[in-house]
């Protein structure tokens, strides 16, 4: 079963509630799709033994067969290929190594070449396998680390996605084809703001989903509001407590100093797997 762990916005507590899920489960593999800031590895200490150096393909031009005839920069979308003057100019960042330019050059002048956008490493403890993307730094293409990490992660048990925050394609990339989302949230106009936005995109995806409110506190009505009205089940109310705050500063996951927190987050796991992974 694959469970995506997200939040509409950073600093909910997405991370918090995969790695308890994660450490209830005995055997399972968790994946930091969170590429540009990971720190699930944080709790484990370390970085982890290298899996892979992930590379895409960028275009190259052969300036001794080109003719500058400008074809391969009108057919690629990204921007990326520029004609100009007697130069063809390939900007790496944009470039999504599609291949189209080189399928459109009348003279055969493109072909691709490797390019280096991070690395995936692997950490183990107690049947807890961590397999995290790490994007270069100024590297701006997230989504292609994460299609290959989780290529790269096996899914032969239970695997938990512990996805980017927001909306956009990195999120899409780690949410769809999984079997059940978790998005955390917290009641606040902005944590109700970014979740309706969630919602939204998980429904376009079609992929089932519920909700985790963390920091729960009395005295903001509206987000309960907002999901009686969707129906949108809650699953779990974390309080906002200064015991579970200062076990996290001490890098100690709650759910393993607290046993009535193993036990929540154990019927927890149960009820988004049915019992068994
Ligand atoms: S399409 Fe080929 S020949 Fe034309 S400008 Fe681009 S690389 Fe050069
Ligand atoms: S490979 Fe794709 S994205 Fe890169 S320059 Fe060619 S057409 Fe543009």
């Amino acid at each position: 079963m694959r469970l995506a762990v997200a939040s509409g916005k950073g600093g909910t507590g997405k991370t918090t509630v995969a790695l308890g899920l994660a450490i209830v489960a005995g055997e399972v593999t968790l994946v930091d799709c969170d590429v540009e800031e990971p720190d699930d590895h944080l709790f484990l200490g370390g970085k982890g033994d290298l899996v892979e150096e992930v590379t895409i393909p960028v275009a190259r031009v052969d300036e001794d067969k080109c003719t500058h005839c400008g074809e391969c920069a009108r057919a690629c979308v990204f921007g990326a290929i520029a004609v100009v003057k007697d130069q063809v100019i390939v900007i790496d960042d944009m470039c999504h190594g599609c291949g189209v330019c080189g399928l459109v050059c009348p003279e055969d002048a493109i072909h691709e070449e490797r390019r280096r956008i991070g690395e995936v490493t692997l950490q183990e403890r107690n049947g807890l396998h961590l397999y995290t993307g790490f994007l270069d730094i100024g590297q701006p293409l997230a989504t292609p680390l994460i299609t290959r990490l989780k290529t790269l992660a096996p899914d032969n048990g239970l695997q938990i996605l512990d996805s980017p925050p927001g909306t956009a394609c990195p999120v899409v990339e780690t949410i769809k084809n999984t079997d059940h989302c978790l998005l955390v949230t917290e009641p606040t106009p902005f944590g109700l703001f970014d979740l309706t936005m969630a919602v939204d995109m998980i429904r376009e995806l079609g992929v089932p989903f519920s909700v985790v409110v963390n920091r729960d506190r009395e005295g903001y009505e509206e987000m309960d509001r907002y999901l009686e009205k969707e129906g949108v089940p809650v699953l779990m109310r974390i309080p906002d407590s200064m015991e579970i705050a200062k076990l996290y500063s001490r890098g100690l996951h709650f759910v393993e100093a607290m046993p009535e927190w193993r036990e929540r987050f154990s019927r927890l796991l149960d009820e988004l797997t049915g019992g068994g992974a």
